[in-house]
């Protein structure tokens, strides 16, 4: 049976060799969050396009302003202000952070070491040639190349490409997920659940964590333990961009997710990884489409899409595969778990860098979603730990949606 980091890197060794150009299309910089981006953006001008003020100050030539001299003020430029006089020798200029300065100016001198008598400005400092203001261009030159295909657009990479002026960004499509659960039990949520019965939470949290990590949701409802509604629902999921089912992938009788899949000519890659929740995740390919089979119970659903979903959203977007969210953390209370597989156990995190410290909370098992809600993190207990004890160094899984 694959580890966690195996299977992991199947499903990124079976999308990269599949990785190929993306359908595009013209988003709105305000936006593009999330999306991956399908073009080249540069800079229209110089940036910054003048020479920038960075303090409240004066514009000076530094030799005139050195400690004890007075100089007289000869106006003020505020943000905006088009500037076209020059500075002259033994003056000054006051100006306000984001103006441009006279040209001659060689340096800013903060405010807070000036006093001001009237028209006189009296230094209290040396002021240093080149100080408190931004050289016209030498952030980035004109036509410079800033982002390029493949990125992730997050907040930085919006404001950069709106400060370039690129109101409207090719990017790619976010992958279409068709998200499929399975089980005669199972009831949209919007329905009165029989006693025996129980909602459709899967959809609603698979939903989520696919716009989380970068795709679009399709939801295709609920398949009964029947081969011939499964195989129906199945070819109607294989129409989008990759295939999510929940539930029916276990060693029960009326699991028939692997036999149906089986049946279409699926090429598995795993069909079981060693981890708990969710060793009975299933991956593979049907046709030209990519299918995971998750684990119906719900934490194991949430865990298996993180570590396996994930990564593979991330590369039909046309990006790189992000790293596991994994952070390090100490232990706050002993733990024992059974060695041979990967535990994920629903925890809390606390505190900063070295004092971070993870509780793992009492749970009921992976059909414990209340426990779940409780958790921002896992603690991930390795294969071949049996114990471990307060204080210890652990690696923690963290929830996307909490950090
Ligand atoms: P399965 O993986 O089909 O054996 O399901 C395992 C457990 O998860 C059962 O208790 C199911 O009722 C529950 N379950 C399966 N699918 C869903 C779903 N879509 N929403 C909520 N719970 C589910
Ligand atoms: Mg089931």
């Amino acid at each position: 049976m694959l580890t966690y980091e195996q299977a992991r890197q199947k499903v990124i060794e079976k999308l990269t060799e599949k990785k190929g150009p993306r359908v595009t299309e013209q988003v709105r910089v305000g936006e593009a969050l999330g999306f991956v981006l399908a073009q080249v953006v540069k800079t229209d001008r110089e940036y910054p396009p003048f020479n920038r003020a960075t303090r409240d100050g004066y514009a000076v030539f530094a030799a005139d302003a050195q400690a004890g001299a007075a100089l007289k003020c000869t106006g003020e430029i505020k943000a905006g202000d088009r500037v076209t006089k020059e500075l002259w020798a033994e003056t000054c200029v006051q100006i306000m952070t984001g103006a441009a300065v006279p040209s001659g100016t060689d340096a800013v001198v903060m405010i807070e070491h000036t006093k001001r008598d009237g028209d006189l400005v009296r230094f209290e400092r040396d002021a240093v040639s080149g100080q408190n203001f931004v050289q016209r261009g030498s952030e980035a030159r004109a036509g410079q190349t800033l982002l390029t295909p493949g990125m992730r657009l997050g907040y930085a990479e919006l404001a950069l490409a709106a400060q370039v002026g690129a109101a409207e960004l090719k990017c790619a499509q976010k992958p279409r997920v068709a998200i499929l659960s399975t089980g005669d039990e199972i009831v949209p949520v919007d329905s009165l659940p029989g006693r025996f019965q129980i909602r459709n939470s899967n959809s609603v949290s698979l939903a989520a964590q696919v716009r989380l990590a970068g795709g679009k949701p399709i939801l295709l409802g609920n398949a009964m333990d029947r081969e011939d509604d499964l195989q129906s629902k199945i070819r109607r999921g294989l129409q989008e961009d990759l295939l999510v089912l929940s539930g029916g992938v276990s060693m029960g009788k009326y699991d028939l997710v692997e036999k149906v899949l089986k049946e279409m000519e699926t090429e598995f890659y795993f069909d079981a990884v060693a981890i708990r929740p969710g060793k009975p995740a299933v991956f593979g390919k049907c046709g030209e489409k990519f299918v995971f089979g998750l684990p119906g119970n719900p934490v194991s659903t949430m865990v298996t899409f993180e570590l396996f979903v994930a990564p593979a959203l991330d590369l039909l977007a046309g990006a790189e595969a992000r790293e596991l969210p994994v952070v390090a953390a100490r232990l706050g209370e002993a733990l024992h778990e059974k060695p041979g597989v990967t535990h994920f156990l629903p925890a809390h995190m606390g505190g900063q860098g070295a004092g971070r410290e993870v509780k793992v909370l009492k749970w009921q098992g992976s059909g414990d979603v209340s426990a779940l809600s409780r958790a921002n993190c896992f603690v991930i207990v390795p294969a071949a730990l049996e114990n471990l004890g307060v204080g210890d160094p652990v690696e923690v899984m963290v929830r996307r949606d909490m950090f």
